[in-house]
Order: structure tokens, then sequence, then C-alpha cells
């Protein structure tokens, strides 16, 4: 009875290390597309270097070359 008992513990215990190892090969040749960081998007704000466009040095602001500033509350801002 003890044998019988030991032999069917010694079954599960075969089944389950191959469903582990079968389980983690799978899983082992698929990219992991959820757990992946995203690369870090660039701040739009300084990817804005256009030949037209001049920051502004008081408020950081891109405005076209030429003109003043538009931004409210800013100090270079004509009034
Ligand atoms: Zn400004």
């Amino acid at each position: 009875m003890f044998a019988l008992l030991f032999k069917a513990f010694a079954i599960l215990l075969a089944l389950g290390l191959a469903y582990v190892s079968i389980k983690r090969a799978v899983l082992g040749s698929q990219p992991k597309r959820t757990e992946a960081p995203s690369p870090p998007s660039p701040k739009p704000t300084e990817t804005i270097e256009a030949d037209d466009l001049v920051r502004c040095p008081s408020c950081g602001t891109y405005r076209p070359a030429g003109q003043s500033c538009s931004t409210p509350g800013c100090p270079a801002r004509p009034t």
C-alpha cells in the first residue's frame, strides 16, 4: 500500500516537472511584449528645432523668428 502511494507520488512529481519544463520552454521562446519597457519618448518641446522658430529666453516657448513673444505672462511679451 505504501509502495503504491510512493509510486503515484513519483509519477505526479515527474508530470509536474515535465509540465514546468515544457511551460518554461514555451514561454522562453516567445518575447515578452507586455513586460518589455517601451523606449522613452523624447520631449516634444525639445524636438522642435525648426529654422524659423526661436526659443523665448524668458518663458522657453517657441515662436516664429522676428515676432515678439505672445505667451501670456511672459516678461518678454510687449505690453
Ligand atoms: Zn516668452
